[in-house]
């Protein structure tokens, strides 16, 4: 038998799915078509950089799913964004929006390439070419794209204005836009916001006082800036942060203003808040109340699971921790909350933006913050109650209840 660490990102979230359609008892049919994309496209982007020379890169488009509505979800710019990852992605998607109960399918994109070593000129004739590639793919009814790791609003107006000129101003192609495009209000803090929303929440449960209570945050990008921010508004105390350059850890807590002031960890040791450096993987070791790994996939492994010092694990990354590993979290009794949870906040907004496009209207920031904290924390209830109930795992329950909803509209649908 093949062990688990052996398994592809895609062969990963299939064991969680193929656990949940066992739980179920899905007939084999509709297992199967619910495992699989339902339609993938690998483009060519080619790219004329700065200095002349042309270079090739690989895109994708995957569509796990659309029983529920119209396929949604990101596009990652990173080297290692291949297809399998793009699949196990995509599945999660599906999984995400049926969870929080928002009508969208799921998908996932993804050019692989290192967004660092490009420059802006290139990002946007890259962002350009893979648009026209995947153009008669996607449909403001039919799959909308929004920012995931490596893109941003910048990366989304782009995609809008490549995609309205072959078909005509369409804001509700994409979702997380620039607000001056049509982008919600709201919309760049949703995912930390929602990672936030639920750390209240969960804390009221445990119980665990936010006053004081040591968070870590592994990734500084869009969302772990956010959680950051948010998470220091509720009395915690950030211990340690990191990005790509590494880490740094202040036991006292870090000065979060001085963190918001620079750009990067790669700063000039002068700018940097007090702190000692540490690297990506001690940081998840750290002593501390909460951990958020808010960066990329595949970081709490069995290598270090029996070594994670949390009380309770945020999973703002998607997929951040393998099967095995999980396994190991929960037996030492850490708390988990998943990533179709944890980081549905973004999903969420992007639904209610993509709403106000196709109405023309405008929300204001205080009625999205407030609609997306009811379904989150509706959510958060359900899955609380199937895991108690059924003596699940959080992972488990959410899992199970996102399935559940996408097999009901496949057997409703009745088209096969
Ligand atoms: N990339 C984000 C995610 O993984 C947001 C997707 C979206 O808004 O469509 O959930």
């Amino acid at each position: 038998m093949l062990s688990v660490r052996q398994l592809n990102p895609f062969e990963e979230v299939n064991l969680l799915f193929d656990r949940a359609a066992d739980r179920l008892g899905l007939p084999d049919g509709c297992r199967e078509m619910l495992r699989r994309p339902w339609r993938e496209l690998q483009v060519q982007v080619p790219v004329r950089m700065d200095d002349g020379r042309i270079q090739v890169f690989s895109g994708y488009r995957v569509q796990h799913n659309a029983a529920r509505g119209p396929y949604k979800g990101g596009v990652r710019y990173h080297p290692e964004a291949g297809l399998d990852e793009v699949r196990a992605l995509a599945s999660l998607m599906t999984w995400k929006t049926a969870l929080v109960n928002i009508p969208f399918g799921g998908a996932k994109g993804s050019v692989q390439c290192d967004p660092n070593a490009l420059s802006q000129a290139e990002l946007n004739r890259l962002t350009r070419r893979y648009t026209t590639g995947i153009d008669h793919f996607i449909a403001p009814h039919r799959d909308i794209p929004a920012p995931d790791m490596g893109t941003n609003a910048q990366t989304m107006g782009w995609m809008m204005d490549a995609y309205g000129l072959l078909h005509g101003h369409s804001p509700a192609i994409v979702t997380g836009k620039p607000v001056e495009l049509g982008g919600s209000l709201g919309r760049e803090a949703a995912t930390g916001r929602g990672v936030v929303t639920l750390l209240q929440e969960v804390a009221r449960d445990l119980p665990m006082d936010l006053k004081g209570a040591r968070i870590a945050v592994q990734g500084l990008g869009n969302v772990g800036a956010w959680v950051v921010k948010l998470a220091k508004k509720q009395g915690c105390k950030v211990v340690a942060v990191s990005d790509i350059n590494g880490g740094l850890y202040n036991p006292k807590g870090l000065d979060v203003p001085a963190l918001m002031a620079i750009n990067g960890l790669d700063a000039p040791a002068d700018d940097l808040p007090e702190g000692d450096r540490v690297t990506n993987q001690e940081l998840l070791e750290l002593d501390c109340d909460v951990l958020v790994p808010a960066a990329i996939g595949n970081v709490i492994t069995v290598e270090n699971a029996s070594r994670i010092k949390a009380r309770l694990v945020l999973e703002a990354a998607n997929h951040p921790t393998t099967p095995e590993a999980d396994e190991v979290l929960i037996d030492r009794g850490i708390e988990v909350l998943p990533d179709i949870l944890v980081n549905a906040g973004g999903v969420i907004v992007s639904y209610f933006e993509w709403t106000q496009n196709l109405q023309e209207f405008r929300w204001d920031e205080a009625r999205v913050n407030q609609e997306l904290t009811k379904i989150l924390i509706a959510a958060y209830r359900e899955m609380r109650a199937k895991a108690k109930t059924r003596n699940l795992t959080n992972r488990e329950a959410a899992l199970e209840i996102g399935v559940e909803r996408v097999a009901r509209t496949v057997e409703l649908r009745g088209f096969v």
